[in-house]
């Protein structure tokens, strides 16, 4: 079997055009805008390059959006009073600080500062405890990019066994924490991998849903996966410079060995990646519809 390809780049573009559409529907009927602001500290080239990509989306879906470009010596309570300007700020309804950010500034105080009800990353506490109790508001942007490829693909999650490789709080964590929700599109059982699971191919084998988020370069290969198994391969590993200067990427998934026996798999790049985004655009349009008691 050669397995089909999810096309994050495809159904990334049909959910950016149903927000342009629900965006002009706000502002046509409520004379709702809805605004992000996002905020970069220093330099860092990769951070410049998702803050610029996250400020065109905005713009083309048609939010009121501001960037701020600050400078590597920003204090950390320079960065909090910003902060505090844009959670009174009515017009704003998507806080976004971009990291990482310089060395002498806390990023958990940074975090911990947005106003949950503006907090589109979904990394506030408040909202990831609401995640975990099934009520969540905001879903962590790449875990809910990864839930609507399942869905907008049509594959079956409840009661699929789900496997994760990976537990860090921006993927793991939480995408295991979505699917195993007792809710629609989720309703999975959801087994975790790390580093310190004792054999991993064990668990691997058993997934009709492999979701992998390693940061790990062939991390998984075709003996480790099951026959018709839908792979989703999180991981962006740069592996050199392509002739033309861009750098060369790959997942965590042997992509050659492994698609020959999934039925589904992403690919690296233009699976995941696009709906990261698009699930912070989503985000954003919710915020403005909570802010102005819209359903
Ligand atoms: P991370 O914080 O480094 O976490 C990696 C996790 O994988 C850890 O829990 C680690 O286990 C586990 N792990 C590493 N090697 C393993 C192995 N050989 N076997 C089993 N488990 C292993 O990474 P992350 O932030 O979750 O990101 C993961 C990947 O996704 C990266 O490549 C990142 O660039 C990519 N990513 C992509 C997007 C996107 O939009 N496409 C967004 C976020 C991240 P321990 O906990 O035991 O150390």
């Amino acid at each position: 079997m050669t397995a089909k390809l999810i096309s994050g780049s495809e159904i990334a573009r049909q959910i950016r055009e149903e927000l342009t559409g629900e965006t002009a529907r706000l502002k046509e009927k409520f004379n709702v805008v809805p605004g992000l602001v996002t905020i970069l500290v220093g330099q860092n080239p990769a951070s410049m390059s998702y803050v610029t990509a996250k400020q065109k989306a905005s713009k083309e879906i048609g939010f009121h959006s501001i960037q701020e470009n600050q400078s590597e010596t920003m204090t950390e309570a320079e960065l909090l009073a910003l902060i505090d300007r844009y959670n009174r700020d009515p017009k704003i309804h998507g806080i976004l600080v971009q990291l990482p950010l310089p060395k002498h500034i806390n990023e958990t105080r940074v975090l911990y500062a947005i106003d949950p009800k503006k907090d589109v990353d979904g990394f506030h506490p408040v909202n990831v405890g609401k995640m975990m109790i099934g009520e969540a508001d905001y879903l962590p942007c790449t875990p809910a990019g990864i839930q609507q490829l399942l869905i907008r693909s049509g594959v079956k999650i409840s009661g699929a066994e789900v496997v994760v490789v990976g537990r860090s709080n921006i993927v793991g964590k939480p995408i295991a924490n979505i699917l195993l929700q007792k809710q629609k599109g989720a309703n999975a059982t959801v087994t975790i991998c790390h580093t310190g699971t004792v054999d991993m191919a064990f668990h691997t084998r058993r997934a009709d849903i492999l979701i992998v988020a390693a940061g790990k370069p062939k991390a998984v290969t075709a003996d480790m996966v099951k026959e018709g198994a839908v792979v989703i391969d999180v991981g962006v590993n740069r592996i050199g410079m392509t002739p033309d200067g861009k750098a060369r990427l790959c997942g965590d998934v042997d992509f050659e060995t492994v698609k020959e026996k999934a039925s589904l798999i992403t690919p690296v790049p233009g699976g995941v990646g696009p709906m990261t985004i698009t699930m912070l655009m989503m985000n954003t349009v919710k915020a403005a519809k909570l802010a102005a008691g819209i359903e």
